[in-house]
């Protein structure tokens, strides 16, 4: 792989890193600013509702920002772009529309079919 390719793909997992480390910043942010301004138990309930999803979207968020991690430091030691499990080269078109993917189109296609999930 090219390095201007990785490197605009680092650029693009650095972006994506901030976006959800910000929204991580507001979240709790906007939390704690509600909490000092609940009335009444009803207001409380819906406010309670709404942390529960947003801790759902938080906990989403944070297993990407794991992937992102992973693949930065992938990066940073040469294996990025490498299949975890056959060590082909991933492929550049897949790493674009899957910036995180660790495993190559066959390999995938393999853990998919022996997946319980998709049987
Ligand atoms: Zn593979």
């Amino acid at each position: 792989m090219k390095s201007a390719e990785i490197i605009a793909i680092k650029d693009s997992l650095l972006d994506q890193k901030s976006v959800i480390l910000n929204r991580q910043k507001e979240f709790k942010t906007e939390s704690l600013m509600a909490s000092l301004h609940l009335a009444d138990e009803s207001e409380q309930s819906v406010f309670e509702q709404s942390q529960n999803l947003g801790l759902q979207i938080r906990e989403k968020e944070i297993q990407v920002l794991h992937q992102i991690e992973k693949a930065l430091s992938k990066i940073a030691d040469g294996t990025y772009g490498q299949c975890e499990s056959c060590s082909d080269p991933i492929g550049l078109k897949r790493l674009q529309a899957r910036p995180f993917t660790s495993l190559c189109i066959s390999c995938k296609e393999e853990q998919e079919s022996t997946s319980p999930l998709y049987q």
